[in-house]
């Protein structure tokens, strides 16, 4: 045997006991006449004692070893005289007996440690160094723990996992599509999924009943820090089910996890709010609602006076900041050219004051009297000490601009504490988004999405105003999941694609088989996906999917590692009969 115990498992009971351990050298140091070596493997890290007075032939051995070499170690367990409590195996030292190189190691190119000195370059480029360490091995044990009980519960309620196949035909779910082509069929491309929607669907009309599948999706998109173009979906879909029956199943997995891995009940059901809502008191279809601040409606208080920003906009809206009546000058400008900032857009920001003694102070103090000011302040609810911040302009546009704002001050005042979890649904979405450029609607979910039933008789006379039967799962601000029922009509879901303005031909061309396969008696479906990356990185506390998956890619979309993507020979172009079109500079 290479090993008898693991470098994690030694305790104080196991004193006197002959062992044998393998792993990496993480540090060793040399003290008077003794060598001490941490050996790491998976399970942890224990220290080696070589002693120079009992074995002067061993401890220079050990004195020749470097960082990250491959060592296969005996000896006896002892005591420590200083012991270290933060480790578990900080009780216990291996006086060592033997030793034996089992492979030797460069130099790494940064310390592994957790408080590594490497650059996010760097770690990506050796990312098979950067797993030994163990924080980020940490978050991949916790990946593996939640996949298995994320099966556990979704194979006790029936579901069984069915693969889906990679190389298909483009689904929409709003990004683009990468694709591979096709050496024999040449001209011809695959996509790769963007989920596994028009499948799963299949698979309802076959009836499978209740599927699910942890599985890879693919989406071409401009990389922000929380995206990966390839990336992970908890994939489901149920039959004879409505909107209800959804949430409930859903909501059970999902409490189930933070049970599972942060032992947090959540006794109560979470909270549904509809999209108009979410919209209209946080500027956001994922309001972080950890805290409040909700937004408050100011416009027609706030016309009427002449001053042209207030009576010019359609919308105004502000969130008032609990205690912060006493922010300087110098922080008040800094809020304003966070609001300007082009990732935010606004023109400026306004303020009012209620000072503690109840005196009020404002930015628009020469427009409005006190009187007035004091009516925003008490439709807002404000305290004494607390600050109002205000923002006007087009609706949506400024929604959006105080959401950020307001996200801005709950991270300035503490208020969003990676250990605190807060669930909701956003329900009710639009069934339909209209796009001024290309002037035509969207579909703001996927075009399977059924409307809302007390909507269908507007879908011609008012579909901006349609509601979809679609759900998106929120926490802490983030979008863990989200879907819908499904048209399962093939009648309404000529009708859907007719509004999307996809020609007959085109729908044919595209879902000809769905349609066909609506045709044989498809049952009542829905479901959703949660992004599994995602759901691990709440957990995990951390703010990047990155770093919960094994080898990721960086911004630009690049595995750094393995230098991907690279260009291909000749060869294999001409096989696939690709012509490269070198840039004209
Ligand atoms: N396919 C959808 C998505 O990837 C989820 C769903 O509707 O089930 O967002």
């Amino acid at each position: 045997m290479f090993r008898t115990k693991t470098c994690g498992e030694l305790r104080i009971g196991d004193t006197g006991s002959v062992v044998t351990l393998a792993g990496w050298v993480q540090r060793s140091r040399k003290m008077g006449g003794m060598t001490f070596v941490d050996l790491r493997d998976r399970y942890g890290i224990t220290q080696i004692v070589f002693d120079n007075d009992t074995d002067s032939e061993l401890c220079e051995a050990a004195n020749k070893l470097g960082r990250e070499y491959v060592v296969q170690i005996t000896g006896k367990v002892a005591e420590r005289t200083s012991k270290n409590p933060n480790l578990p195996t900080g009780d216990i030292e291996i006086l060592a007996t033997a030793i034996k190189v089992l492979n030797r190691s460069d130099v790494p190119p940064f310390t592994i440690e957790d408080n590594t000195d490497g650059g996010d370059d760097l770690r990506m480029k050796y990312r098979y160094l950067d797993l030994r360490r163990s924080c980020v091995r940490k978050n991949l044990e916790l990946r593996h723990r939640m996949a298995f009980e994320i099966r556990r519960y979704l194979d006790r309620h029936g579901f069984i996992e069915v693969e889906t196949p990679v190389l298909i035909k483009s689904t929409p779910e709003g990004a683009r599509d990468f694709v591979v082509p096709s050496r024999m069929n040449p001209g011809e491309f695959y996509a790769l999924p963007q989920s596994p929607q028009t499948f799963k669907q299949l698979l309802m009309v076959s009836g499978f009943d209740r599927y699910f599948q942890i599985v890879k999706c693919f989406r071409d998109e401009d990389l922000r820090a929380d995206r990966q173009p390839e990336f992970t979906q908890i994939d489901c879909e149920m039959s004879f089910v409505e909107q209800e029956d959804v949430l409930n199943m859903f909501e059970g997995l999902v409490k189930h996890i933070f049970k599972y891995v942060k032992d947090i009940d959540f006794t109560e059901p979470f909270p549904r709010m509809t999209w108009a809502d979410a919209m209209r008191l946080y500027g956001s279809d994922k309001p972080d609602t950890r805290f409040g601040m909700q937004f408050v409606e100011i416009k027609d208080l706030t016309t009427g006076a002449g001053f042209a920003v207030m009576d010019d906009a359609e919308y105004v809206g502000a969130i008032v900041a609990p205690g912060c009546a006493g922010y300087t000058r110098k922080q008040l400008d800094q809020l304003t050219d966070y609001v300007k900032r082009p990732q935010v857009g606004a023109k400026g920001m306004m303020w009012v004051k209620l000072e503690q003694d109840g005196s009020i102070k404002s930015s628009v103090g020469k427009f409005y009297s006190d009187d007035i000011l004091r009516t925003w302040l008490d439709r807002a609810g404000a305290n004494p000490g607390d600050l109002m911040l205000i923002l006007a302009g087009p609706t949506m546009k400024t929604r959006k601009q105080l959401n950020e704002l307001r996200l801005h001050m709950g991270s300035e005042l503490g208020l969003r504490d990676p250990q605190k979890f807060s669930c909701l649904w956003v329900v009710d979405f639009p069934l339909f988004e209209w796009d001024d450029e290309t002037q035509r609607y969207y579909a703001m979910h996927h075009p399977f999405t059924a409307p809302n039933p007390d909507d269908v008789h507007m879908l011609d006379s008012d579909t901006g105003a349609v509601r979809a039967t679609a759900y998106d799962m929120v926490v802490n601000g983030n979008e863990l999941g989200g879907g819908s029922i499904r048209i399962h009509d093939s009648e309404l879901q000529d009708k859907m694609f007719h509004l999307l303005g996809l020609s007959e031909d085109e729908a044919r061309y595209k879902f000809g088989f769905l349609m066909d396969a609506f045709k044989f008696g498809a049952p009542p479906h829905g479901g959703l996906a949660f992004g599994f990356d995602r759901f691990v990185s709440i957990l995990a506390g951390l703010d990047s999917i990155r770093d919960v998956i094994a080898f990721p890619k960086n911004n630009s979309g690049r595995d750094m590692m393995i230098d991907a993507p690279s260009e291909i020979d000749q060869s294999q172009l001409d096989e696939l009969k690709i012509d490269i079109i070198k840039d004209a500079e």
